[in-house]
């Protein structure tokens, strides 16, 4: 599914600022990087800062001085996502026209009886697909889904097939609250920014098909995905910076380089510094190397 394939490779990292930078988004971040830089390619940088009641004060310049501090440099200036709104309303009016979205007017309860989703979310049963109900209003709104599969190929884990109708249902672009959701501002800034190839934890896997069947309405063309494993505490939790987990030491950054490199199954080379360290690590980087896991716990 490489749709792009006249065009560099451009990769891209693309935190949320909930958090400084832990071991797992680390992982994500160097993946990401070391992919981009051994293929020649650009390396971008965006920050997700749509959802303001889950930003952390502060926190986008802290992972900005903590990629810094390893060396993982970035080309361009970064990306704010809350500096995007204009091209996120474009891309809700395209839908609009295609008639492919629909006002909805369900509360959290109303929906609180419906199957979990994979994600934990409820599947949306679909009751303002076919109009509000009289008397209702709209809150928020929801891209029509399908009942075929969509399919990717994951260049760590393989085939990925989702029946998105079926195990999310319609889901949500823009909230009650007038947020742009997640799912539509990464298709369209992967879109805008010309990303060829995303690289990423397997947290968001289940995201892959949403995001691909946005892209097919949208009329863009599909990056190539590499999914790593979720990082696990030793007990076996997920490293999230919601729950907590520690922020990586950029003061010891070939001690944090090493471990992300051990994790990804790379060999870790000696180095005097980080940029001696990215060196060896680039001219090594083998994708195949990578453990073919959803989740894998992080190294002590
Ligand atoms: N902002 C998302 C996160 O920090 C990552 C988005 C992506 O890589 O697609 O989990």
């Amino acid at each position: 599914m490489a749709l792009y394939p006249h065009m560099r490779y451009t990769g891209r990292f693309a935190p949320s600022p909930t958090g400084p930078l832990h071991f797992g988004s680390l992982a994500a971040a160097l993946a990401s990087w070391l992919d981009a830089r051994a293929a020649g390619g650009a390396w971008l940088l965006r920050i997700e800062d749509l959802d303001k009641p889950r930003e952390q004060p502060g926190a986008a310049d802290t992972i900005l001085r903590q990629l810094e501090a390893l060396g993982l440099t970035w080309d361009g200036p970064v990306l704010y996502q809350s500096a995007r709104s204009a091209s996120y309303r474009a891309a809700l009016d395209a839908l609009e026209r295609l008639g492919a979205i629909y006002p909805c007017g369900c509360t959290r309860s109303e929906i609180a009886d419906s199957a979990l989703a994979i994600d934990g979310a409820r599947i949306y049963p679909g009751t303002c697909r076919g109009g509000l109900a009289p008397g209702r209003s709209a809150r928020a709104t929801r891209v029509r889904t399908a009942s075929e599969p969509t399919r990717f190929t994951d260049r760590v884990l393989g085939e990925i097939t989702q029946l998105v109708e079926r195990e999310v249902g319609d889901f949500v672009l823009c909230r009650a609250d007038g947020v742009i959701a997640y799912q539509l501002a990464v298709v369209v800034d992967d879109a805008e920014q010309g990303i060829t190839d995303v690289v990423r934890g397997a947290d968001l896997l289940d995201s892959t098909a949403r995001q691909i069947w946005l892209q097919r309405l949208l009329g863009y063309p599909s990056p190539r995905y590499l999914h790593l494993p979720a990082a696990l505490t030793a007990s076996g939790e997920k490293l999230s910076k919601q729950s907590g987990a520690p922020a990586i030491d950029a003061a010891r950054p070939l001690h944090e380089l090493a471990r992300a490199l051990a994790f990804l199954g790379q060999p870790v080379p000696d180095a005097a510094n980080a940029g001696e360290m990215l060196l060896r690590a680039l001219e090594r980087w083998d994708v195949s190397l990578i453990p073919c896991a959803r989740a894998a716990a992080a190294p002590p």
